[in-house]
């Protein structure tokens, strides 16, 4: 049996006459960038999230990015953000000149470690950006209480969380602003490069506009500093008519999850994902951890992938290197053993193919392989 890791294909055959259509419509139309599908799916998008704006984009970095330049984050100033994240949260601050400062993630949520937040504030301190990683919500409360105690923003990165709740409240909203990607594996994906910065604030949405065309409220008046962050058409289009579905997709998601607990959480040599109290994840990936010591974790989960790889399933890291061990950040003075959480998840998660279209048989292949792995090891 094949499991592919994602299987893009599959959705689009169900959707296939839809997609195709709207992306005529826009040959059809020739106006190509932010045309009416951005805006019609600019504010559909918005009304999912419970959120008054949504400002559709090129791609979710440059939501990292517009985000913090909207703000004003400048150079000399401080931005907090999870050791354990993709590398794009970080060029948001980097781009607007502003250093990464990292804190590592909590153990049991994968997500940044609100009590270790404070230990970095300094006067420099601008923002604390918030990833939803995996799809589970941060835990926002106690990120918004220190936000306001300290006058620093509270930004979102829910590039992997679309639709996902934070005791009953929607991602994107729960910050000053957030951003979103919709990069093909994202669990709303173009067919393309996209992202979307969205915020309750009308004053920031106005600055969103204006940054991403250029700085420019009309053709060639340019009142900002800017560039070209905007979203093309086929985009707007592609995404429109994927939103009609995700929520049933998230529920397939969900499925898929709740699928895995059943059937491997009497694996002892391995750790599922928790959902937290507080959070509706939308396991936009489905990371396990080997339980193995220390000096054994890694060897055991590049055998076990290497193992499912070979039985026809596809598996991914997530993320293999923190940010503070990359060799871009190394000026930053960051060594090994600074952020254990975030080092040991680094050495023994290992993703296992989450998406709405995985069969039940699949599912219970990849529970079956996995139990194998363990029972030839002993
Ligand atoms: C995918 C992703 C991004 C970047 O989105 P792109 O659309 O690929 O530019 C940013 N942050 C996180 C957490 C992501 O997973």
């Amino acid at each position: 049996m094949q499991v592919p890791f994602l299987d893009l294909k599959a959705q689009y055959k169900q959707i296939k006459s839809e997609i195709n259509k709207a992306i005529t419509e826009v040959l059809e139309s020739t106006s190509f960038i932010l045309g009416k599908p951005v805006q019609e799916f600019e504010s559909e998008f918005a009304k999912m999230h419970d959120v008054k704006h949504c400002v559709g984009l090129s791609s979710g970095t440059d939501g990292n990015h517009i985000a913090l330049w909207a703000l004003g984050i400048k150079s000399g100033d401080e931005v907090i953000i999870p050791a354990n994240t993709f590398i794009a949260t970080a060029w948001g601050a980097t781009l607007c000149g502003a250093k990464p400062v990292f804190v590592d993630c909590h153990p049991e949520s994968y997500n940044i470690d609100t009590e270790k937040v404070e230990n970095v504030i300094n006067k420099k301190t601008k923002a604390i950006v918030a990833v939803h990683l995996y799809g589970q919500p941060a835990d926002i409360d106690p990120l918004i209480e220190i936000a306001r105690e300290y006058n620093i923003y509270l930004v979102e990165d829910a590039a992997q969380a679309h639709l996902a709740e934070y005791k009953g409240r929607k991602v994107g909203g729960l910050g000053i602003c957030a951003s979103f990607s919709f990069y093909p594996g994202k669990n709303l994906g173009a067919y393309g490069e996209a992202g979307a910065v969205t915020t309750n604030d009308d004053e920031l949405a106005q600055k969103f506009r204006m940054i991403r065309d250029h700085g420019s409220v009309k053709k060639y008046t340019h009142v900002l500093l800017g560039h070209n962050y905007r979203m093309e058409s086929i985009q707007g289009a592609v995404l429109k008519v994927k939103l009609k579905y995700l929520e049933k997709w998230t529920e397939e998601r969900r499925r898929v999850a709740s699928r895995y607990r059943e059937l491997l959480s009497d694996l002892e040599e391995i750790k599922l994902p928790v959902e937290m109290p507080y959070a509706k994840h939308v396991y936009h990936l489905f990371v396990i951890q080997v339980n193995s010591k220390p000096d054994k974790r890694q060897e055991v989960r590049d055998k076990l992938q290497r193992f499912l790889n070979e039985n026809g399933i596809g598996t991914g890291l997530h993320y293999p290197v923190p940010l503070h061990l990359q060799p871009c950040f190394k000026e930053l003075g960051y060594k090994r053993g600074d952020f254990p959480v975030s080092e040991q998840l680094a050495e023994s998660g290992l993703s296992l193919p989450i998406y709405p279209e995985l069969t039940d048989e699949q599912i219970e292949y990849v529970a079956e392989k996995i139990r194998e792995f363990f029972r030839r090891k002993c």
